[in-house]
């Protein structure tokens, strides 16, 4: 057994279950709290590019991975009256590889990681949260919100953007939340049956407001978005949703395609999902015996479309160091040391993200509709695109199968 070998996890989304069967691996105890009474299903699609391909190759799910993969194999960008102004695939715009990056549904990756550490020694300790926690040095004491107490050698957060554990330990959020001047609501509709989009998005902008649909593979429901630019965050970590149905209202009224039939079931959509677009930014990111990993950590917002990537290639590292170093501290200054660079790249990707997305001038949105006709026009996807690519897969993940206990 590893030293410091008794390990709490805040979080049971990406970050976490793939911390946790790395940790098993190398012979720890392991114990995930997770707020909501069972792993999430469903949810919008996000993507694993880059070293998180091997990350999940490594664990045995690849196979998995590409069979739950959604292939979307197209990205129309529209104008007011819907005609077209350019037509791409999504690795044109993205730099993922086709054939190897993976899309799939949020709840689908968070239920094959769940899965894949179901092995009856990890315990998850489901509708619970940590409540207060107590570093002494040579250990944490941990008070859950059930009332029981338990005492851990580390204390792993993977809690998410507006994580617990980083605030318990590191304080209110607002220091690390970088705000990146845009706000999201996220909302699913039923396709009606006159509308035949399939493995497709379709994304409308206006200066300072953008709205789309995203068709999911062949499913009856979609995706839609409604996003818009803000200098000044509405909220960071509490939104008021009914305040901000109808601050998105408002700010959409007379805007032109489809936004005021997206507006409408908006209003009405049961599982909106509003936040700002922030990313976390965190001078460390331990302290004592507690340490974070994934969006608690560093999240780099939608934007960069790389946050699923970063949360599973920190988790594989982070077990791996402290697998390797018997001292915490080693061990949360060596994952460090090995992924910030690649968070930092990676998260530089959200600026060109957010202006493709959401252009904010009208200057801006002429820029960006000659940079889509372009590249759209282009065979070999163009600087953007591989530039993005290069930063995927920039780190070379360290091997730690000599740490091999089980
Ligand atoms: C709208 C949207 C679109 C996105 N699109 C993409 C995309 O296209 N590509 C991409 O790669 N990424 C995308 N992302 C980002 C991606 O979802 C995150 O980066 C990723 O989920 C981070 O994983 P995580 O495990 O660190 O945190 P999270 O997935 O946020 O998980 C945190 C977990 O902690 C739990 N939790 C929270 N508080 C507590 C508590 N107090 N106690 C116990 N448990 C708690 C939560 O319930 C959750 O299970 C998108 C995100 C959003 C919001």
């Amino acid at each position: 057994m590893p030293m410091n070998k008794k390990v709490l996890i805040s979080g049971a989304s990406i970050a976490g279950p793939t911390l946790a069967y790395w940790l098993y691996r190398y012979g720890f105890d392991v114990t995930v709290v997770e707020r909501a009474d069972a792993v999430r299903s469903g949810g919008y699609p996000i993507d694993v590019r880059g070293t998180a391909i091997d990350v999940v190759e490594r664990m045995g799910l690849l196979t998995q991975l590409q069979a739950a993969h959604i292939d979307t194999r197209k990205l129309t960008f529209v104008d007011a009256d819907g005609a077209p102004i350019a037509v791409l695939s999504p690795e044109a715009l993205s730099g993922g590889v086709s054939g190897r990056d993976i899309e799939l549904p949020r709840g689908a990756l968070t239920s094959l990681l769940y899965k894949q550490t179901q092995n009856g020694a990890i315990h998850y300790r489901f509708s619970d949260s940590i409540d207060a926690l107590e570093d002494d040095g040579a250990g944490v004491g941990v008070c859950f919100k059930s009332g029981e107490h338990a005492r851990f050698d580390i204390v792993v957060g993977a809690d998410g953007l507006h994580s617990n554990t980083r605030a318990l330990v590191f304080g209110p959020e607002e220091p690390f939340n970088r705000y990146l001047g845009r706000c999201f609501n996220l909302f699913s509709v039923s396709k009606p049956s006159s509308v035949s989009l399939s493995h497709e998005g379709i994304i409308y902008a206006e200066p300072g407001r953008a709205a789309g649909i995203y068709a999911v593979g062949d499913s009856d429901t979609l995706f839609a978005f409604l996003i818009f630019a803000a200098d000044e965050a509405p909220f960071l970590s509490h939104p008021d949703i009914e305040e901000q149905r109808l601050r998105t209202s408002e700010i959409f009224a007379g805007s032109g395609w489809k936004v005021p039939r997206l507006v409408e079931a908006m209003q009405k959509a049961d599982d909106l999902f509003f936040d700002t677009v922030s990313q976390i930014h965190m001078p460390r990111w331990s302290s004592g015996r507690v340490v974070l990993v994934g969006d608690a950590a560093y999240a780099p917002s939608f934007l960069s479309g790389q946050g699923t990537s970063l949360a599973l290639v920190g988790a594989y590292v982070l077990a791996g160091e402290l697998a390797t170093h018997s001292n915490p501290a080693e061990a949360f200054a060596a994952y460090e040391r090995i992924v910030r660079p690649f968070v930092e790249a990676n998260q530089a990707l959200a600026s060109s993200g957010g202006s493709m997305l959401l252009p904010r001038s009208q200057e801006e949105l002429d820029r960006r509709n000659q940079a889509l006709a372009a590249a759209a026009s282009s065979a070999d996807n163009g600087d953007h695109a591989a530039k993005n690519r290069h930063v995927h897969n920039s780190l070379k993940l360290p091997n730690y199968d000599h740490v091999f206990k089980r």
